[in-house]
């Protein structure tokens, strides 16, 4: 998948990392579904956090006390590992674990990346401020963060299937299996399963091509459809690629306004860009958190991580957004799973339950209209 290059918004050309990059021939206009754009439901990110962190210089980056998170949570903190790793726990257990040095934590169980390291300074572990206020605090308390959120549940979901036509995605050539056929198998069984449930469903694509060789044009075109059709959410469906025998599920939203991506460990020359999809940083989190949860707990297999990359098919969007690569084609016994239709039923009804859980999600964070008065 590719990811936007910077100096270069509309035309994006990528670091080619995970799954290749995407595809489809030039006639997007006639690939555009007739639809009335519907003005945008969501409001853009704050320039300010909802709440104010004291915080402390480590590194040249602001950071947050985990004791100071765990007060505001009205969590306990406490060592699991001295001074290596803490936990921020209530009454029934473990809600958070973070640990010196690394660039996640946990919550629930669930493993989820930040932009930076977390350190050890003093008596506590800490997390840099933009981390706790783009990814922490809206994740553990959304609530606070409802005026940045869509005003509605998502209607209107457009699916992409990556890749097609000339570009096959990940191939596993020794089984004779390829990224893009799956991804479009995939997509056509979670529309399926999402207008059985009320929503309505475009398609990127719905047969194995793509808007254009190029990916510089094919990804943002791709982000181009889902923003003239008014889309409410955007779900890049993919498979994963890498050298190792490593197998499981990875969930990407873009980062925050000046978050390095998770591939990265230093900015480059977009980290500090104002990308059109930073104006739904708020529900890309939460979109993505529920996705990557879903497809954890359906498909039980290895949490690779709840990811940040600008990706371009993210990057432009007009709604909240997310990429998530499947499973591994890269890894035989994965890939032998995937080719079952068995199996990519099951992934389709996690990535289902996941947009059904962010819905209920946003609805259940909507207060109930006042009542008239009489
Ligand atoms: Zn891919």
């Amino acid at each position: 998948m590719a990811r936007l290059p910077a100096r270069c918004l509309l035309f994006a050309c990528a670091t080619l990392t995970a799954c290749t990059a995407p595809a489809q021939p030039a006639a997007v206009k006639l690939a555009l579904p007739a639809v009335k754009a519907e003005p945008t439901r969501v409001r853009a990110a704050p320039t300010r956090p909802a709440q104010l962190w004291p915080f402390t210089r480590l590194r040249g980056i602001d950071y947050v006390s985990v004791r100071d998170l765990a007060a505001r949570f009205g969590l306990k903190p406490a060592w699991s590992k001295p001074d290596q790793a803490m936990t921020l726990g209530d009454a029934p257990g473990v809600r958070f674990t973070f640990e010196n040095n690394q660039r996640d934590f946990y919550l629930d169980g669930l493993r989820v990346f930040l932009g930076e390291p977390v350190l050890i300074h003093r008596d506590s572990l800490w997390v840099s401020k933009l981390d706790v206020i783009k990814i922490v605090a809206p994740l553990f308390q959304p609530a606070d963060h409802l005026a940045f959120l869509p005003a509605a549940p998502p209607r209107l979901i457009v699916l992409d299937p990556g890749h097609g036509g000339t570009d096959p995605g990940t191939e596993n050539k020794k089984l004779g299996v390829n990224e893009k056929t799956f991804t479009l198998d995939v997509a056509f069984r979670l529309k399926k399963l999402l207008e059985a449930g009320g929503y309505r469903v475009l398609l990127t694509r719905d047969k194995d091509h793509r808007f254009s060789n190029s990916p510089a044009i094919d990804l943002p075109l791709r982000a181009d459809f889902a923003n003239k059709a008014g889309a409410d959410l955007f779900v890049s469906i993919h498979f994963n690629n890498a050298p190792e025998a490593i197998t499981g599920v990875e969930t990407y939203a873009i980062p925050a306004q000046f978050m390095p991506s998770t591939a990265d460990t230093k900015p480059d020359d977009l980290t500090a860009a104002a990308l059109p999809g930073n104006r739904q940083d708020y529900a890309n989190l939460l979109l993505g958190h529920q996705i990557h949860r879903a497809m954890r707990t359906g498909l039980k297999t290895p949490d690779r991580g709840y990811k940040r990359a600008r990706w371009a098919v993210l990057c432009l969007l007009s709604c909240p957004g997310v990429l998530v690569e499947c499973a591994y084609l890269s890894n035989d016994a994965e890939a032998r799973r995937v080719a079952t239709p068995e199996f990519r039923q099951q992934i389709a009804e996690a990535l289902a339950t996941g947009v059904q859980n962010y819905a209920a999600t946003l609805a259940a964070l909507r207060p109930a209209p006042p009542l008239a008065n009489k």
